[in-house]
Order: structure tokens, then sequence, then C-alpha cells
């Protein structure tokens, strides 16, 4: 089976469409990481754009906070405002469809899906500090986390040393294969859709081929204008519209 896996989409529509695009024909089954809302312009076709064809989505603090279920307190000023503005913004039945969003660790055929980390869904592994005791923990080979919105991981080699997996490229498409080793243990991060920072603007998404034991990384250029534009006329924060073109 290969599994498109979609993370930190963050109702960015045109992201979203370019990457399901260029992934169309590559993958059987769609998971997502959560964060579907926030930030973005378009959080009601976001959400119906990913729940037509996801097997399962988690959610993620972002998708808490604009359904009500936390009160977005712990957000900075801008990400509180884009939360305001996106609750305002969706329909009922989208508010209800992100309130019933699992949390996650939800395994999927044996491996599993988080939004920050195992052990708590708004951690954020971003080293070795929070990986490697993820990774010596795990009972299972593979887990797929989200919500740095940096495209990579972290992995324990069969022989027992740690990696940071690296895929910064600035070819389109396919831009990194990282071959699933018997012995090692893996964190999969695939990048944010919507609103990566890891310094590339462009959108960013995986597929995991578990028969093939590997996992592709890929990266699209986007109507980036368009999404800013209509960030604009939403009112969205200045500063909110700007990251986005400096993948930060
Ligand atoms: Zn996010």
């Amino acid at each position: 089976m290969r599994y498109l896996i979609l993370s930190d989409v963050h109702a960015n529509l045109e992201a979203f469409e370019t990457c399901k695009a260029l992934a169309q024909g590559k993958y059987d089954e769609v998971l997502c990481l959560g964060d579907l809302v926030g930030y973005g312009p378009d959080p009601n076709a976001v959400i119906e754009g990913v729940r037509g064809m996801a097997r399962m989505i988690i959610r993620g603090n972002h998708d808490k906070a604009c359904c009500g279920i936390t009160d977005a307190e712990d957000f900075n000023d801008l990400a509180r405002q884009a939360t305001l503005w996106t609750r305002s913004e969706l329909t009922p039945e989208n508010l209800a469809f992100l309130r019933t969003l699992p949390e996650g660790p939800v395994m999927v055929d044996g491996f599993q899906m988080v939004h920050g980390s195992p052990g708590d869904e708004d951690e954020y592994i971003f080293g070795p500090g929070q990986a490697l005791p993820t990774l010596r923990g795990l009972v299972i080979q593979t887990v797929l986390f989200g919500h740095t919105h940096f495209q990579g991981g972290f992995m324990i080699t069969p022989a027992g040393r740690f990696q940071s997996i690296r895929c910064s490229s600035r070819e389109e498409g396919l831009i990194a294969v990282l071959p699933l080793e018997d012995g090692a243990r893996y964190l999969i991060n695939p990048g944010s859709v919507g609103q990566p920072r890891d310094s590339d603007w462009r959108a960013a998404f995986a597929i995991l081929d578990d028969q093939g034991r590997q996992v592709e990384y890929y990266r699209t250029p986007y109507e980036l204008a368009a999404t800013q534009a209509k960030m604009y006329h939403a009112g969205l924060p200045e500063p909110l519209i700007r990251r986005l073109e400096l993948g930060r």
C-alpha cells in the first residue's frame, strides 16, 4: 500500500490542490496528521477537500483551538487572531467535524499517526532532545508526525546510531527517498502542506510505501500570491501573509 501523508495544511487551498495534483496516481490511501485549519484563508474548502479523500485524520492544536476544544490562550497574538477569524468562518458542519477528530496516537496498518509526539499531541519534536527518548521508547518501527512544519524526521539505524533525516533540495517534485531498513526505527515528518517553516516556502508532503519499504519526500511550488491575496482580503494579520513566502 502507498499512503499519501499530509500534515499542517492550515487552510491553504492552493497548496493543498497543488499537492493533490502532484500526488495523483501515486497513492492508494490518504492519512492526515492534523492542523487542517488555522492561519490560512480557506478553512471550509480545505476541511471538505481533505475529508473527502482521507482514510484517517487526527486533530492538531489549531484544529482544537478553532473548534473551541481549547481556548487559544497559549497561542501568540497573531495565531489567536487567525483562530478567532477561522471560528467565525467555519460552517456549523465543519465546526462539528473538527470536534470529532480523534487525538493521536492512532494506529494504522502497523504504524502510528501523531500530531506532535506519541506521548503528547502538542509536543514539538525539533531535535534529539525530544526525538531520542521517543525513538528509544518505540515498540513499532515507524511513527508519522507533524506539528513542527519541518520536512524530514529522525531515525535510529540498525546499528543503533541516531540520525536526523534531512531532505532539503532545490529540486521540484520527488526530492528524497528514504529506504526503511529492518531493525531501524523512524520518526517521519512529511513537512507542512500549507505553511512550511524550514526556510523553503514550497508545499511539502510524503508518500510512505510499505511494500517498497521506503518514504518519498516531495516539494512543489504553488500559487502563493493567490493565497496571500485571499488572506489580505480576509483581513488576516500582515505578518502571517508575509511568512508564507519566507517559509518560516
Ligand atoms: Zn501546524
